[in-house]
């Protein structure tokens, strides 16, 4: 009998995010970690299978490394340092150029192996996402116990997605009763 469970397969997790496609790379990677009644589940090697990558013990410090720095572009605060030293050691870890093609395609190119690439790619959508006019729409959900970030698409967006916005009103609402 084996003790964990099978993975989830891409369609069962590729669906749980109807925004998924709007949602920027470096976004997607930091909310592999999420939490639900009070349950904190990494989702990180499932992520990480979808995209054909083996997990590696090196992915984890660059989660919580961009995880560290949007939560200090939410508040407005100054990005740590060995936050910013773990996304950009990645950043530079697979050197990349453009060639194109006779056809006109541009394409991409890379010396690195797949993992160095994607662990690049995620840290360069960090540091576009970071970079001085983004920060301003970077949130993290403000629903009870979500770990979520988010990048706000309307004005006045407090919540990662629909279910977190229901739960928060529903708690404010319970609250708001036991008040009364
Ligand atoms: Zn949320």
């Amino acid at each position: 009998m084996s003790p964990t469970p099978p993975p989830p397969t891409a369609s069962a997790t590729g669906s749980a995010a109807p925004t998924a496609a709007h949602v920027p790379l470096a976004v997607d990677y930091a909310n592999t970690l999420s939490a639900s009644r009070g349950r904190t589940s990494d989702h990180l090697d499932s992520w990480l299978s979808e995209r054909g990558i083996t997990p590696e013990p090196r992915f984890g410090p660059l989660r919580d490394a961009i995880r560290d720095l949007i939560a200090a572009a939410a508040e407005q605060a100054a990005y740590p340092t060995s936050a910013l030293a773990t996304v950009n050691a990645a950043s530079a870890a697979a050197p990349q150029w453009l060639e194109l093609s006779a056809d006109g395609a541009v394409v991409a190119r890379a010396t690195a192996p797949e993992a160095d690439r994607l662990l690049a790619d995620v840290a360069r959508s960090a540091i576009e996402l970071l970079s001085e006019e983004r920060p301003a729409a970077l949130c993290a959900c403000q629903a009870p116990g979500c770990v979520q970030f988010f990048v706000r698409t309307h004005h006045r967006q407090e919540f990662c997605s629909a279910a977190c916005g229901n739960r928060a009103r529903a708690a404010r609402h319970y609250q708001r009763r036991k008040e009364q």
